[in-house]
């Protein structure tokens, strides 16, 4: 039940939201469906992905002639399930898979490898982790004191140092020790997107040149406390990298959790873990249904 502890502030808020218009629930007319779209916007789903949804809404309720507060709220679950993209876990097949982690500082990129890297290791695989933001020399440093609380191991180089050359070394080491699982903290910045673009495309070559067989992700770690600025990262990072998921931080701090909804259905790209505290054990694997149920039950 941690996904529902940790979205405790969202479902609070969206449930009050949406209640107040079951409550003064009517007939489905175009009162209802703007204060519906408001509600929603109001709980961080964001304009267009509102819009999109309450459109949806409409179109069902009228073919299956909708009459009923709890008829109009089941509908409403089931456009958002149908909107939203389906649970998909992590894909780490393969040995060694190589998992990208990129996003702008501050939103829990280090602590989220930490706790990715302690689960795997719970799960009796070897996992190395690959230093590749070495913009911030603090950054390695902070990465290190992760890996030896998860008990991963590390390959590091020097401030400054080619990224792509690390992830080399990554590889290499990773090949020697048959580790399972390679997380790569890049820096993955988005101040200049073609550097980052670059910054992408050089280790892209290298892994692709080395682990031409691996499983690959590439994450986009957002912080859920910054709201609708966290979708708009999302929309330019999208642009800039092939994103396979999100892994969204800060839940339980936040009633913003709808951007959930905006991120999935608005702009297509699953939302794959959550972190929900800041213990070494609160990330998990996002679950729609269980989303779909705090919010809407
Ligand atoms: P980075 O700069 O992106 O690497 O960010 P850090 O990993 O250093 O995290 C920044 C802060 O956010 C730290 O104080 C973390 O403990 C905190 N943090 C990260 N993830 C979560 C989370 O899911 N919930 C809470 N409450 N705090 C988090």
């Amino acid at each position: 039940d941690k996904i529902k502890q940790g979205l405790k502030k969202t479902s609070d808020a969206v449930n009050h939201s949406l209640d107040s218009v079951f409550a003064a629930f009517v007939k489905v007319d175009d009162d209802l469906l703007e204060e519906l779209e408001e509600a929603l916007i109001l709980s961080d789903v964001g304009a267009s992905t509102a819009a999109k949804i309450v459109a949806e809404v409409e179109k069902r309720a009228k073919l299956r002639k909708t009459t009923t507060a709890d008829e109009l709220r089941d509908l409403l679950r089931e456009v958002l399930t149908d909107n939203m993209l389906d649970n998909q876990p992590l894909n780490t097949d393969g040995k060694p898979a190589v998992i990208l982690v990129i996003g702008v500082n501050g939103v829990g990129k280090t602590t989220s490898i930490g706790k990715l890297a302690a689960r795997y290791v719970n799960e009796g695989k070897k996992v190395m982790l690959s230093a590749a933001d070495t913009f911030r020399a603090a950054a390695a440093d902070q990465l290190e004191i992760w890996a030896k609380r998860a008990g991963a191991d590390i390959v590091r180089h020097g401030e400054g140092a080619d990224p792509a050359a690390v992830v080399f070394d990554s590889i290499s080491a990773a090949k020697a020790r048959g580790s399972d699982i390679i997380i790569v903290d890049t820096a993955g910045r988005l101040h200049n997107k073609a550097n980052l673009m670059n910054e992408l495309a050089k280790i892209d070559r290298v892994i692709s040149r080395e682990l031409p067989d691996a499983s690959r992700e590439t994450l986009l770690v957002l912080d859920a406390t910054t709201g609708q600025n966290a979708v708009h990262q999302a929309e330019e990072f999208n642009k800039a990298a092939e994103l396979t998921g999100i892994i969204l931080t800060k839940l339980d701090g936040t009633a913003k959790g709808g951007i959930v909804i905006a991120i999935s259905a608005g702009l297509g790209v699953p939302v794959k873990l959550v972190g929900v505290g800041e213990g070494i054990d609160d990330l998990i694997d996002f679950d729609r249904a269980a989303f779909l149920e705090a919010i809407l039950p």
